[in-house]
């Protein structure tokens, strides 16, 4: 049987974790490991500033207290995405306004956005839906125009890249004023449950760490900045256990073969598929960083039987989200305009079994043999 996801392990990630419990002696979190991780990802992509996380959730729950997000006030985002894109807002009284995807990708369509901004709107949350960037350039433009803020949802884009008109090649999750990565087992670089804020904009780098604290000042007393730490603002404890941030430690010093055998998997299936199913579309501006392969169907009846056959052939595939705006808990609050994009992504989209260590020759023939 030929799972949907098998997450890899580099052989690394016990021997950090018995380094984090028997030789640094302290595996609470913000540590050697966390920081480890975190001036990685500074240094490697030009964030800012970095906080790992126990989500991307979480960390996208950072961003709507950030943002200072109220009751009422108004949060644009895709449709196409995963429910946690939506409930860091929610929770905060936001009201979501669902942008379609585009016809050519199941990424937002830019060209919407605009039309949605009201008075009301604090923020654009972008979401690069298989690790394929959003047009940034166009996005960041009506941000400014508008005064919003733009926090990009990257959960599925570490080591991918936008690269603007004049060549400028910009690592996702670095180009909005804040962005959120997932180190959930299902992604490229995993610690089982894990996330990372990147504050790249610095008016928001001082409170983050608060927040990340528990509302206290620690990160400032640790540095040997202030005197004595307490209480000075909301927040929560958002921050992971160096045994998590071990782990990802491990996944880090293998991106690069983990990242290239993604990719020649991702090659092959377009290869070997072409002639069944048009390639993933990826637009100019955008890199790819092999997170998914995915396939379009023209029913929702032939995906379901295309799933069934491919289960009998013993390869599981699955589909994706299930559109926000026709979700059971929102569908009532959703403003009504119709998303058909969204609608035939949720329909049609099938995503084939891609990581480390597949036999991604099975996974084609049953595929042509369905065909
Ligand atoms: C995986 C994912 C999330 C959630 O990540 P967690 O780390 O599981 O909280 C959010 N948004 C998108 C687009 C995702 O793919």
């Amino acid at each position: 049987m030929i799972p949907f996801n098998k997450p890899y392990l580099t052989s690394k990630e016990l021997i950090y974790i018995k380094q984090a419990v028997e030789e640094h002696g302290h595996i609470s979190g913000n540590g050697v490991f966390t920081k480890k991780c975190q001036s990685f990802f500074e240094q490697s992509w030009g964030f800012k500033k970095c906080l790992l996380t126990t989500s991307c959730t979480d960390a996208l729950e950072m961003c709507a207290l950030l943002l200072n997000i109220e009751p009422g006030d108004e949060v644009i985002m895709p449709s196409f995405t995963f429910v946690s894109t939506a409930i860091a807002f929610i929770r905060q009284g936001a009201v979501v306004r669902f942008v379609d995807s585009r016809t050519d990708h199941p990424g937002m369509n830019e060209h919407m956005i605009e039309e949605l901004i009201t008075p009301k709107t604090k923020a654009i949350v972008v979401v690069h839906y298989a690790g394929v960037a959003c047009d940034m350039d166009t996005i960041m433009d009506i941000a400014v125009r508008y005064n919003v803020k733009v926090v990009e949802d990257a959960a599925q884009a570490i080591d991918s890249y936008y690269i603007n008109s004049k060549g400028k090649k910009q690592a996702l999750g670095s180009i909005g004023h804040l962005g959120c990565f997932s180190f959930h087992e299902t992604k490229n670089i995993q610690c089982g449950e894990g996330g990372m804020l990147c504050i790249n904009d610095e008016q928001y780098i001082q409170r983050s760490e608060v927040l990340w604290e528990k509302g206290t000042n620690r990160a400032e007393f640790f540095r040997g900045e202030i005197h004595k730490y307490g209480w000075v603002d909301i927040g929560s404890s958002f921050l992971p256990s160096e045994i998590n941030a071990a782990f990802l430690w491990a996944q880090l010093e293998n991106l690069e073969a983990i990242q290239s055998k993604r990719k020649l998997i991702w090659e092959h299936y377009s290869e070997a598929l072409s002639q069944t199913f048009s390639l993933p579309f990826i637009p100019q501006y955008a890199t790819n960083n092999a997170h998914m392969y995915y396939v379009l169907c023209s029913t929702l009846e032939e995906r379901t039987d295309f799933i069934a056959k491919m289960k009998k052939q013993g390869v599981h595939p699955v589909f994706h989200y299930q559109s926000l705006h026709v979700s059971e808990f929102y569908k009532h609050k959703h403003d009504g305009r119709l998303l058909p994009h969204a609608d035939r992504y949720t329909d049609c989209l099938v995503r084939l079994p891609l990581f480390y260590e597949i036999d991604e020759n099975k996974v084609i023939e049953a595929v042509l043999n369905c065909y």
